[in-house]
């Protein structure tokens, strides 16, 4: 084949995606195969209700677990292997949901100690330690060219993206835009627990998020100020309690003294008794 006919002949997708997922599938995880699929010849997404990220409190046990349907979706998505293991296969040897940090049978655990500090690191102490633990063990098994996550889980993808760097991942971490319902709420598995007034309150959040944006396109560079904004949109409803709401470095998710293009604005509140999290870059 000659230079000028490579050059126009479109190239096939090639190499290994992986797709982690805790199921409950919605399309915002359909966003994420769907761009897996783009430049990828074939995709894997694992579905697998992690026990080592959940606190003693959280909804691991009535976390939704409709396996089925989520195949029909990886289907409908042209994945060609969902990956659903038993705990034994993740964690072989321990019972992970019945241990907390420092008594568990498994023994070796990976831990990022710095994007993961603050935030959801530090309202859920053991989360992003059995967060970067699974996705190690999800990256050795299935061994991926590349691996896609969602900004809706934001600190998530920083600390992974970390974790890549830090331990020499051969892997490029993709990152995918929040899809969100019509009127702005971020998919989420967990929205299914809310009840219609709730799901109708939970608004707030991405009101909140663009309250604080709309002050930063004015000028506003104050942190407090902005987070002291979003905190009075939440507090509107009143079926939500801020958990917090806070402006940081888009990278490190450090707190801020003056506000700069590419920061994050980070919300988490409990609308009854679910608790959700969004968040918009600056
Ligand atoms: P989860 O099943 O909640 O653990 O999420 C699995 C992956 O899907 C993570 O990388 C999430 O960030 C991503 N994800 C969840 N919700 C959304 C959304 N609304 N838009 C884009 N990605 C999402």
């Amino acid at each position: 084949m000659n230079a000028a006919v490579a050059a126009i002949k479109p190239r096939k997708p090639s190499g290994l995606a992986l797709v982690p997922t805790m199921g409950a599938l919605h399309e915002g995880h359909a966003a994420l195969m769907r761009t897996a699929r783009e430049s990828n010849a074939a995709v894997v997404v694992s579905i697998y209700v992690n026990p080592t990220q959940f606190g003693p409190n959280e909804d691991f046990a009535k976390y939704p677990r409709p396996l089925e349907a989520d195949c029909r979706i990886c289907e409908r998505e042209g994945v060609a292997v969902v990956f659903a293991p038993t705990d034994n296969e993740m964690y072989p040897g321990s019972q992970p949901r019945l241990r907390g940090r420092g008594q568990l049978a498994a023994s070796t655990w990976v831990e990022e100690l710095q994007v993961a500090k603050r935030l959801e690191g530090e309202r859920r102490p053991s989360h992003f330690h059995g967060v970067c633990t699974v996705v190690a063990k999800l990256f050795n098994i299935i061994q991926p060219d590349r691996a896609y996550f969602g900004q809706k889980d934001y600190q998530q993808l920083k600390v992974i993206q970390r974790m890549v760097r830090d331990l020499c991942y051969p892997i490029e971490i993709v990152s995918v835009p929040t899809v969100r319902e019509a009127d702005g709420l971020a998919m989420s598995s967990r929205n299914r627990y809310l009840s219609p007034d709730e799901r109708a309150q939970a608004l707030v959040l991405w009101k909140a998020l663009n309250c604080a944006r709309d002050l930063f396109a004015k000028g506003e560079r104050d942190p407090q100020r902005l987070q002291t904004a979003m905190a009075q949109v939440i507090a509107t409803a009143p079926a939500a309690r801020l958990d917090y709401a806070e402006i940081a470095d888009g990278e490190t998710l450090e707190q801020r003294q003056k506000v700069k293009r590419g920061d994050v604005a980070l919300i988490a509140a409990f609308v009854g008794a679910t608790r959700l999290i969004d968040n918009l870059i600056l």
